[in-house]
């Protein structure tokens, strides 16, 4: 309900297809799938994707396999939600069988990093999953205070950096370092979102996964991009910048209960082959949910 709420623009866009596709038949089929295309463009959708929606849908027109309107707007959204869930690629947090499990939360400051953050160290506890948090945003004064309320809200054990002069890669070692003593399942290792245009952010970001490795071969299991939904698609530039340098291994999408701008998902997700694992719909510690490319679809078209 709330993604479906904060997509209300998205689908406005989007309503103009209906009325297309009502009055539908063959010999229209190119007006109609041009002004397909824009709508798909006025939502964010990016030109690549949307010339990729609209052509394969007229091949399948032209090849009969699709003989009315209704049949179109299926198509549609099936394609869509096949562009969200393709590649294969798990939609679940991937942990594997080692403890602890780390999972690196990266993003651009103001994103919502630091409460998804606390969100995830919520669900992960009610399954009862042993959490410690690591404060590894060392670089905003406010970050480690704002990370150990999110800990004092979920009853999250915490590691935060000790002296001003402590760099986040000793953050996360000590953090990831006392996950394998005392037997953590899972070690939340937050980091600093400076503009992504700053390169030593960067040089930080790949310290910080070196150093994770060094403790445990393999680590982190997960690096999760937090991608602010109402971005449009300055949201596909930021994937690119973070996933070039760390490697990310799956997006959570937050402010869909907000105006959300749904179409330029689509196109991180096919352009860089990263699954959506969570959405954020609000700011309470039960507002992060699961991805679920249905219902996300049914979302955006009515
Ligand atoms: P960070 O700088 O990336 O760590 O971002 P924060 O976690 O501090 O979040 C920035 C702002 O966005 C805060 O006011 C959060 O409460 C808010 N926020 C984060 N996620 C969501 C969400 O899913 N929905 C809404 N409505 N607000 C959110």
């Amino acid at each position: 309900e709330k993604i479906f709420s904060g997509f209300s623009k998205t689908r406005e866009n989007l309503a103009v297809i209906d009325e297309l596709l009502l009055y539908w038949n063959l010999a229209d089929t190119d007006r109609v799938l041009d002004e397909l295309e824009e709508a798909l463009l006025v939502s964010d959708f990016g030109p690549k994707i949307s010339v990729k929606i609209v052509d394969s849908l007229r091949d399948d027109i032209l090849a009969g396999k699709l003989k009315s309107g209704n049949e179109i707007k299926d198509a549609l959204k099936r394609s869509v939600r096949d562009l969200l869930t393709s590649k294969g690629k798990k939609t679940e947090l991937q942990l594997g069988f080692r403890k602890p499990a780390v999972i690196m939360v990266v993003g651009v400051n103001g994103g919502g990093k630091t409460t998804s953050l606390g969100k995830l160290a919520h669900r992960l506890k009610k399954e009862g999953v042993k959490v410690l948090m690591a404060a590894g945003d060392t670089f905003r004064a406010a970050a480690s205070e704002q990370l150990e309320v999110w800990a004092e809200r979920t009853g999250s054990e915490i590691v935060i950096a000790e002296g001003e002069k402590i760099k986040a890669p000793s953050v996360l070692t000590q953090a990831v370092k006392r996950g394998k003593e005392q037997r953590y399942d899972v070690v939340l290792c937050d980091t600093s979102g400076r503009l992504h245009t700053n390169y030593s952010l960067m040089e930080e970001l790949v310290s910080c996964k070196k150093a994770i490795a060094k403790v445990i071969p393999g680590a982190p299991n997960e690096i999760l991009q937090v991608l602010d939904g109402t971005t449009g698609l300055n949201m596909l530039q930021q994937a690119r910048e973070f996933n070039e340098v760390v490697g990310v291994t799956g997006l959570i999408l937050t402010k869909l209960d907000g105006s959300a701008r749904g179409g330029c998902v689509v196109s991180v997700v096919d352009e860089l082959g990263i699954p959506v694992k969570f959405v954020g719909v609000g700011e309470g510690l039960d507002d992060l949910q699961p991805f679920d490319a249905e219902a996300f679809v049914n979302a955006i078209f009515s």
